[in-house]
């Protein structure tokens, strides 16, 4: 039976579940290849949650006002039959936004699958349209080719796509105005990402930030933009629109003006560990939970105190961290999934 909806405290709105550690990339930023090698211990098949523990879990945390589900890994079209676990998810009543991250070169043999199983919307990652500058950001030597079959694939098959680029000077900096004209052409979203100091392994320094607020600028030298209003309150990516167009760009300022305050979104790791912040050390094990026989009841009050009793504000807490030199141990992105 359906019951209104139990609201937190304090909202928690939005759940990515990383389904899969595993990569066919090594984006420096993320998986740097001399640490994701060979003998790199990814997760094994019986450590991953199944896809009935999955839509019990996010089942759940509906029940507690989450509506918002984002599949990511890792490389979440690597998960086998990820299309069954988009059927179950789609299913479940007051989920109404589900979408899935990817690094797009699997989507030629996925999209119609994904589209059938009733995803609506995908977001594509792709750093360059510079085949050289994208070979690095991806450590595979992927071609950029690769990823826009993928994004052509997604778009035939009818599924919405965003674009996520991450920013990272004197890396890719120079990308952005070449992408931006090139998503404004064919009329998808394109995010620009702060580069972040995910996980321990990436060498982050502030110094190889690119400030939204100067990406905004560059892309108004070339085209006018209008500022958005936010779609909801707590939306992380500031919007704006070319002028004369409905084409929108997106930046995420998570490392210049953190929004911690607002933050209304839970990771869930494909082992079952429940993360409050993209930067924590340790995560909740709801395998074990799930696994112990617990009720959906005592499940759903483990979710409320876990929620309820957060302190997390790593991204405003930055600066200080970073002037006393100290080195928080902090879970990996491709294991969480940004
Ligand atoms: N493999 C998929 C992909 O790349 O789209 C999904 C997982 S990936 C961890 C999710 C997103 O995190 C991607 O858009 C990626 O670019 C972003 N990301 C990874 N490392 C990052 C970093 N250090 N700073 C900012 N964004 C990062
Ligand atoms: Fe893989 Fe995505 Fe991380 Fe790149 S960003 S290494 S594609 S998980
Ligand atoms: Fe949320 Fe943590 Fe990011 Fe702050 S740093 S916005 S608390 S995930």
């Amino acid at each position: 039976m359906d019951f209104p909806i139990d609201t937190l405290k304090r909202p928690l709105k939005d759940l990515r579940i990383s389904v899969i550690d595993q990569c066919n990339f090594r984006c420096p930023y993320c998986m740097p290849a001399e640490v994701f090698g060979n003998h790199y211990a990814f997760l094994k098949r019986d450590e991953l949650l199944n896809f009935d523990e999955i839509t019990r879990l996010t089942r759940i945390a509906a029940d507690l006002g989450v509506h918002k589900i984002r599949l990511t890994g890792g490389e979440p079209l690597l998960r086998k039959d990820i299309d069954q676990l988009i059927k179950m998810l789609v299913a479940i009543p007051r989920i109404d936004d589900l979408a899935l991250t990817t690094n797009g070169v699997l989507l030629p043999r996925f999209a119609e699958r994904l589209k059938n199983a009733g995803m609506k919307r995908i977001t594509v990652s792709l750093d360059a349209l510079d085949n050289d500058c994208f070979q690095k950001m991806n450590g595979r030597n992927v071609q950029v080719a690769a990823v826009l079959k993928g994004i052509e694939a997604a778009a035939a098959a009818g599924l919405r796509i965003k674009i996520n680029m991450v920013v990272q000077k004197g890396v890719n900096e120079s990308e952005i105005l070449p992408m931006s004209r090139f998503f404004k052409q064919n009329g998808h979203t394109l995010r620009f990402i702060e580069f972040m100091d995910v996980g321990n392994h990436n060498g982050w320094k502030m110094e190889q930030v690119f400030p939204s607020r100067r990406i905004v600028e560059l892309i108004q030298s070339e085209f006018p933009l209008e500022p958005l209003n936010p779609n909801y309150p707590g939306e992380v990516a500031r919007r704006y629109r070319y002028s004369g167009t409905e084409v929108e760009i997106g930046v995420i300022a998570s490392v210049t003006q953190p929004f911690c305050a607002n933050c209304m979104r839970s990771r869930l790791s494909a082992d079952g560990k429940l993360y409050t912040c993209l930067f924590a050390n340790e995560g909740w094990d709801l395998r074990e939970v799930l696994r112990n026989g617990e009720t959906d009841d005592d499940i759903r009050e483990t979710l409320r105190a876990i929620w309820e009793n957060r302190h997390d504000r790593y991204s405003e807490l930055r600066t200080e961290i970073l002037k006393k030199h100290l080195h928080p141990h902090k879970v990996e992105m491709s294991y969480i999934g940004g």
